[in-house]
């Protein structure tokens, strides 16, 4: 990667362009070869006003051409490749060790990993998995940064979180944990950090047509769930899997309209501790916010999918019809 004027004087730019390239903010991205990661590193490189510097990363470079091929000629001017297992110190540590004095003025936690299915038939590895990804890996980058950013008394960490961080869903009990785990720490954390002039944004997307949805689908169409009572596994291939597809077909959003409400939350002056992204999703997370108890949430959850399936297609076909569509773009 090298230094950003280091980079563009070998490149023969001249000083104007060099204290350009030194005015912008530096954006490290985890989780770039597909999806929102992707989208963001890409919109960022490509700022109008050129105001980021993307370090994009991703944990095997063997997949960078999508992004490289979609970052055209801001590839090496404001977006650097570089490899980062969010799973690893050795490679976090190696990866900011090539970012000039380590700074990193925005973070954005982007990689994730999902897990559906069965309790009963999900191994404790498989839910480790997800926490080591979605909640260490991100409080592994955050303790990395953080000494540079409070040194400098400036920083914005972004956090991809979910819907599934503010409210449980059927048969995503690890994932939502994890996300709420996210919740949890980085509202804790906000508190400090703005004493430091750092803020923190969760920013939390409804379901995103990107490769997530297609891996755990697959992932769940081979998987046995061994241990599982016959019933149960009816209920999650029978009456789960289906909602769960007409719900990304009826709701889902394209990960460039989740970029887009990132990219703006990192421009704001005063950035916001959590942003949804989705208004087609909010009346599903209002049902909570109403009633504080959490019962109407569990019941109405409950029966729309055990007992009123058709009901449950038929709502989420009308959140889909056209007179919810304008209000879906990033707020
Ligand atoms: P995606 O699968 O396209 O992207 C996830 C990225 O994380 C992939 O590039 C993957 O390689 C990377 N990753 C996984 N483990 C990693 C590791 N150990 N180190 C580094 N990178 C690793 O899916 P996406 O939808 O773009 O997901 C991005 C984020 O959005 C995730 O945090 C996810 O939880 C969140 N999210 C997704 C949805 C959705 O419906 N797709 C909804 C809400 C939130």
């Amino acid at each position: 990667m090298g230094g950003r004027g280091q980079v563009l004087a070998s490149r023969g730019h001249t000083s104007r362009e060099i204290n350009m390239a030194e005015a912008r903010r530096t954006v490290l991205i985890s989780g770039c070869s597909s999806g929102i990661g992707l989208e963001l590193a890409v919109q960022l490189a490509r700022d109008p006003k050129q105001r980021y510097q993307v370090v994009a990363t991703m944990r095997d470079l063997g997949k960078k051409g999508t992004l490289e091929a979609a970052a055209g000629e801001a590839l090496g001017q404001t977006l650097a490749v570089a490899q980062l297992d969010v799973c690893s110190d050795d490679s976090v540590a190696q990866c900011l060790s090539c970012i000039r004095g380590r700074e990193v003025d925005v973070l954005v936690n982007n990689a994730g990993v999902g897990l559906v299915g069965p309790l009963e038939g999900l191994s404790l590895a498989a839910m480790q998995n997800v926490f080591d990804t979605n909640f260490f890996g991100a409080v592994r980058l955050v303790k990395a940064v953080l000494p540079g950013m409070k040194r400098r008394r400036q920083g914005h960490i972004v956090v991809v979180s979910s819907v599934m961080g503010l409210q449980g869903v059927v048969f995503n009990e690890v994932y939502a944990a994890s996300k709420f785990a996210i919740e949890g720490f980085f509202e804790s954390l906000a508190v400090q950090l703005l004493q430091f002039n750092i803020f923190i944004s969760l920013v939390e997307p409804g379901p995103v047509a990107t490769e997530f949805e297609g891996k755990l689908l697959e992932q769940v169409s081979t998987a046995e769930f061994p241990g599982t009572d016959p019933d149960t596994l009816n209920y999650f291939r029978d009456l789960y899997l289906p909602a769960s597809k007409e719900l990304f077909r009826s709701v889902g959003q394209s990960p460039q309209d989740v970029a887009k409400a990132i990219v703006k939350v990192i421009g704001s002056a005063r950035p916001p501790l959590r942003r949804q992204t989705n208004a087609r999703y909010t009346p599903l997370t209002a049902l909570r916010a109403v009633d504080p108890s959490g019962s109407l949430y569990v019941r109405t959850s409950h029966r729309l999918l055990f007992r009123w399936p058709r009901l449950l297609n038929l709502g989420l076909q009308c959140l889909a019809c056209s007179c919810f569509r304008t209000p879906v773009s990033p707020q």
